[in-house]
Formats: C-alpha cells, structure tokens, sequence
C-alpha cells in the first residue's frame, strides 16, 4: 500500500478516490473518519489520504490526480450549490459529493 494523496480537506481527497477508482485502480482511504465535512484537524499527520492497494498502481493513480489538479488550477469555477441537498461542491464537480445529484453550473 502507498500514499498518493494527502489534504485537510476530506472532499478532495474522497473526489480524488472516485477519480482513481474509477480507473479501475483499487484504494483505500486513511483518517477518514477522524476529518468529515466542516471539521479539520491542523495536523498533516492526521488528514485524510488515499492510498492505492497495489503499491505498481502508484504511478497511473497519480497521473490521475495530477491532471485533475492541473485541470483546476486552469478552471478552478465558482463553487456550486446542490440543488437537491444544499451542500456546497467545488465548480469542477459533475455530482454532488454528498448526494450523488448531478450538478449544473
Ligand atoms: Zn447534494
């Protein structure tokens, strides 16, 4: 197992599973369940990260979060209200990570 990605915040780094999962890649997410939502713990020790299973994966899964981070530097868009729940959700999201509702911007 080895570490790809490591934020305070929890959306992201949950964002970044679905994007790494979604390839196929299988992951595992540490310390999720000391940070969720609005909470955040200052201590880089302590926040959430993902982390790919099969450390040979470690090169494709980061490729994915590097072009998805690239991706926002260059769109990063007006957060997003759901229509369905109220969550706010970064622009860049297609759904909402709460609710799983489709967003439209
Ligand atoms: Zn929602």
């Amino acid at each position: 197992m080895k570490e790809v990605y490591r934020n305070h915040e929890y959306i992201r780094v949950s964002h970044f599973r679905d994007l790494v999962e979604a390839a196929g890649i299988p992951t595992m997410l540490r310390n999720e369940h000391l940070v969720h939502g609005v909470v955040e713990i200052p201590i880089p020790e302590f926040y959430p990260n993902l982390c790919v299973l099969n450390d040979e994966d470690y090169e494709a899964a980061w490729t994915i979060i590097r072009d998805a981070l690239e991706k926002e530097r260059e769109a990063p868009g007006e957060d997003l209200q759901c229509g369905q729940c109220g969550e706010m959700n970064p622009g860049n999201f297609a759904e909402c990570f709460a609710c799983q509702q489709p967003l439209s911007s």
